[in-house]
């Protein structure tokens, strides 16, 4: 009888065309060696070209889910993505301040695509409820100023996002810079003490659907084997500019990012 691997929860939704999401998660967690679980909090309809619809899931089933996995199986590391609504956040809040697993909260707004994934009525509960209960929050330079009103333009703007992120209180943040100009993309991790700046060359590739899920699972793999914040924040940029480099067409829009083949 072999051991068990570290075990990784993710709270997200749903993409039927397997680029994002849940199915960008549980892939990730399969490529770095931990046994992937879900909570699923909405279904969308979505595809190369877009979301088409999305329905989210009565919190009575989140919450069955939740208390399913965590009661019996347990969770070394637990990572949140698509939560729809107001009610949906605050539900998966206050399963999250019951755990001691870190925790890794991807803010997710809008799509690649501009489809709102969260309602805009969520956001006050993303900020006090959601964002206390992170060790990592990962939020892209667009969910940083949707949550604290900073528009970071350059490198002192990321630091000053970072900074008023800090303030509703996860551990640590990410931001994720790649949206800016330059031949770079570049991250800001810091705890408010620490500051570590990431970069990797930006890829001509533009097949990276499922990026941010991608990233923020293979975070919350390391941190479920037992690497420090840095450490695991260092090694999931990898693992996503790998799958960015690999990644590729399908359907007639954008495609996904590879986990491997
Ligand atoms: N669909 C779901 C269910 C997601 O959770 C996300 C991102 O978190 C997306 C779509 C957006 O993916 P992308 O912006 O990488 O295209």
């Amino acid at each position: 009888m072999t051991s068990a691997p570290p075990r990784v929860l993710t709270v997200a939704g749903s993409d039927s065309g397997g680029g994002a999401g849940i199915q960008a998660d549980l892939k990730t967690m399969l490529a770095l060696g931990v046994h992937g679980m879900s909570v699923i909090t909405a279904v969308t309809a979505q595809n190369s070209l877009g979301v088409q619809g999305a329905w989210e899931l009565p919190a009575e089933a989140v919450r069955a889910q939740y208390r399913a996995v965590v009661d019996d199986i347990g969770v070394q590391a637990v990572k949140t993505g698509m939560l729809a609504s107001a009610e949906l956040v605050r539900t998966v809040a206050g399963l999250l301040a019951g755990t001691d697993a870190p925790v890794v909260v991807d803010p997710v707004g809008v799509s690649k695509h501009g489809d709102a994934l969260l309602a805009e009525s969520a956001l006050d509960s993303v900020r006090t409820r959601l964002l206390p209960c992170a060790t990592v929050a990962t939020p892209n330079l667009d969910e940083v100023a949707q949550l604290t009103g900073v528009v970071a333009e350059d490198e002192d703007g990321m630091r000053r996002g970072a900074a008023a992120v800090l303030e509703y209180g996860p551990r640590w943040v990410l931001v994720k810079g790649g949206h800016l100009p330059g031949d770079a993309a570049v991250d800001l991790l810091t705890d408010g003490t620490e500051e570590r700046w990431l970069r990797a060359p930006r890829l001509a590739n533009r097949h990276t659907h499922g990026t941010g899920c991608t990233l923020a699972s293979a975070i919350a793999s390391g941190l479920a084997k037992g690497h420090d914040v840095p450490t695991a924040v260092a090694t999931a940029k990898k693992y996503v500019t790998g799958a960015i480099t690999a990644g590729f067409p399908l359907g007639s829009g954008i495609g996904p990012v590879d986990h491997g083949r």
